[in-house]
């Protein structure tokens, strides 16, 4: 599932390819994509839009239009936005060359086509079709993204602003850095990352961190996203990059997915156990596990 990493890889590769050019068409291919906006509707509104920026905002793509609109779009669980130059012979996730009038993996799932106006299109494939696209005058951005929480490359992303949403927090570490509410753009691969970055168990309740284990995980959550973005992203299963290339961040991982071997830090044996729903993967013997910070003793009489 494409996280912040994943996101800003196909947003800086696409930004100097796709700013100034004219989208002469969209064509929205399925419903699901633009409900509860009927996809001719969509399509027809962004049709003949200029494109003047690309920017990210958590895990959303903001595709910024001429006549203060955005074109928001979310990847969701398998969404790919990939440029296409010319004719495809090579199906990129097969491997092999297509026969004619073969339809290729990504034709199949195709969802939406931008047509730019030197030819190009932008294809917005997603097999799962959880993938999303909403239109937003540039005036209702912000109380749309109300409940999104802080960019973790943001200067207002510091230890005493993690203190502030842990704070009173029973919650698992791992829960709370997956909520979107506090810090953006953090999915299941970078939380077990930069938990194990931080030294931090993954069931430490939020609230029980000192300000060192604060200072650990804002620079663990930020470090464990930026290599990342240097790996171009992780394609552990359908994510492609906006090129159609996988992303070696998966070869790279210190502990997500390495159930049974050894950790990186102390040679103990990595382990996974669920939380909230989510495979969690952690070193038992260097990740710290915080206790509950005890209540302060009522006064005696
Ligand atoms: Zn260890």
């Amino acid at each position: 599932m494409p996280e912040l990493p994943e996101v800003e890889t196909v947003v800086r590769q696409l930004e100097p390819e796709v700013e100034g050019r004219r989208i002469a068409r969209l064509e929205v291919l399925d419903a699901r994509w633009s409900r509860p906006v009927p996809p001719e509707q969509l399509g027809e509104a962004v049709s003949g839009a200029t494109i003047e920026h690309l920017g990210r905002r958590g895990k959303y793509i903001l595709m910024e239009l001429d006549g203060g609109r955005t074109l928001v779009m979310h990847l969701r669980m398998t969404g790919n936005l990939i440029l296409r130059e010319g004719e495809e012979v090579i199906d990129p996730s097969e491997g092999r060359r297509l026969y004619e009038s073969e339809r290729s993996t990504e034709e199949r799932h195709l969802r939406a086509r931008f047509v730019l106006d030197d030819g190009r299109e932008l294809w917005f494939t997603d097999p799962r079709r959880f993938g999303e696209a909403f239109l937003v005058d540039d005036d209702g951005l912000e109380a749309r993204f109300a409940n999104l929480g802080l960019e973790p490359f943001s200067p207002e992303f510091t230890a005493q602003a993690l203190g502030e949403m842990a704070a009173g927090r029973t919650a698992p570490l791992k829960s709370f850095l997956l909520d979107q509410s506090g810090v953006a753009g953090v999915g299941n691969i970078y939380a077990d990352e930069a938990l194990f970055r931080a030294e931090l168990h993954p069931l430490s309740p939020a609230g029980s961190m000192k300000p060192e284990h604060l200072e650990a995980l804002r620079d663990a959550v930020v470090a464990a996203l930026e290599a990342g973005i240097d790996a171009g992203g992780s394609s552990i299963d359908d994510y492609r990059d906006a090129r159609g290339e996988k992303g070696t961040m998966q070869n790279e991982f210190l502990v997500h997915t390495r159930e049974g071997e050894d950790c990186p830090r102390c040679g103990s044996t990595i382990a996974r156990i669920v939380v909230g729903g989510r495979s969690t993967y952690f070193c038992p013997s260097c990740q710290v596990r915080l206790r509950r910070r005890p209540k302060r003793r009522a006064k005696r009489k």
